[in-house]
């Protein structure tokens, strides 16, 4: 929209879902985003080309870098997050990988939630060996925790809205208070809530990365990431030197000093996306518009199938424990009251009153649910992580994962919550 056409008026959520970042096509006129599915761009003159190599001028050049319609789902979501910018990448751990490797040096320290998805934990542990970092794993309920394991290193906090299988709720503003009086930016993976449930950046979070892969999208359909940064954090700090001093790796050209509050975002574009070259593809980019034009209303039916079922299996006396920080009594109450206030997302755990078999039968007797290994999809899904995820591990082992024998997660969709608790009955009848 040019400046003259720009209304003077804050668009509400679902409006921005429809309609941020894109505009009818200027030379056909299509109404939908076009999937602008090429790999390069012809440009005008040399010296234009010359000007977008040189980062002078912004235009396309090639689409590992940017993509009209990956561009379109970039600033959607950044706008939806509140963030001045977004990154798109080709998985949900494509975009924290890069999100990380474009801040970190080698000897850099991290504090991470011990509560993060188990892809992500796993990833941290891998890049900690490869790139020579070190990572604490903390438990994120307690504050102090995250301030105990902060040092002269510590480059980064990193936590989720809502972790998993535990259900924790992560008290944003106090850990981005603790982040900040340490000269670092905190992190949140905000895949669970997605921006109708709770936008990090408004309460001190730096920079969020999804998982477009679940809600976003919505439909099972596409892998995809993102990172969305608030442009707040201080680069210049003296703490950054890979992000404020002249890049070896861009002909010496200084990311902070040159693109100010952008200097990460264009550094992780330019830089990361260039030379680790996860990019999403503009099919993928499209997939995800679609899925954000209804995000809002989605979320309300999956916040409401979720509380149903919930409710119901914490009052039946073959289960031993809901994980739904949304039930009443949670011990994460007051915490999805200020950050969750539309609801606490769609996924969490049970624990079934028996072992491995009672959790295998289980899953033998439900029809509706999918069993798979993801979450976030219009469909309900569910999972017994010890006969599947976390095979591999021992009771103790598991134990330490908070994961119990009779464990289940379930992903509510959105069909009729009266159908998928007829479903979850065929389980219960299963195990006899
Ligand atoms: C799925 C998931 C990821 C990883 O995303 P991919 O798109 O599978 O790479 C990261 N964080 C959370 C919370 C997830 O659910």
């Amino acid at each position: 929209m040019s400046e003259e056409h720009r209304p003077d008026r804050e668009f509400g959520f679902h409006t921005r879902s429809i309609h941020a970042g894109a505009r009818p096509d200027p030379t056909t006129g299509a109404r939908a985003i076009p999937i602008f599915q090429t790999t390069s761009y012809v440009f005008e003159d040399p010296e234009s080309a010359a000007a977008y190599f040189n980062l002078q001028e912004y235009g396309n050049t090639y689409s590992r870098i940017m993509n009209p319609t990956v561009a379109a789902f970039e600033e959607r979501l950044s706008n939806l997050e509140g963030g001045i910018g977004a990154v798109a990448f080709a998985s949900g751990l494509a975009a924290q990988s890069s999100a990380l490797f474009t801040l970190l040096a080698p000897g850099d320290h991290v504090v991470a939630s011990a509560a993060l998805y188990g892809g992500t934990v796993t990833q941290l542990k891998h890049l900690e060996r490869k790139l020579s970092l070190d990572v604490t794993f903390v438990d994120p309920d307690r504050p102090q925790n995250w301030a105990d394991a902060v040092r002269e290193e510590t480059k980064l906090l990193f936590g989720e809205t809502i972790g998993n299988p535990g259900g924790n709720v992560l008290d944003i503003e106090v850990i981005a208070n603790i982040a900040h009086d340490a000269g670092a930016p905190l992190l949140v993976d905000n895949t669970f809530a997605t921006p109708w449930l709770c936008r990090p950046l408004d309460w001190g979070a730096d920079i969020v990365v999804h998982s477009a892969t679940k809600f976003l999208g919505g439909h099972g359909t596409s892998i995809g990431g993102a990172v969305v940064d608030a442009g707040e954090f201080d680069w210049s700090n003296g703490r950054f030197p890979i992000i404020a001093e002249p890049s070896p790796a861009y002909h010496g050209l200084a990311f902070h000093e040159t693109f100010g509050t952008y200097g990460y975002l264009m550094k992780l574009r330019a830089e990361t996306l260039r030379d680790l070259g996860g990019a999403m593809s503009p099919f993928n980019a499209f997939l995800f518009l679609q899925g954000i034009e209804t995000l809002g209303l989605r979320m309300d039916r999956h916040v409401g199938n979720a509380r149903t079922i919930a409710e119901w299996l914490s009052e039946r006396d073959d289960v031993t424990q809901v994980r739904y920080p949304g039930l009443a009594g949670s011990k994460y109450g007051e915490l999805v009251a200020k950050y969750l206030p539309r609801g606490a997302g769609a996924v969490f755990c049970f624990d079934l009153d028996g072992g491995r078999e009672a959790g295998q039968d289980f899953i033998r007797g439900v029809r509706l649910f999918s069993h798979l290994a993801n979450v976030g999809d219009a469909k309900s899904l569910i999972i017994h992580p010890a006969s599947t995820t976390h095979r591999q591990l021992t009771d103790d082992e598991l134990a330490a994962a908070g994961i119990g024998p009779g464990t289940i997660r379930l992903s509510i969709g959105l069909e009729d919550a009266q159908d998928l608790l007829w479903d979850l009955e065929q389980g219960f009848a299963q195990i006899g």
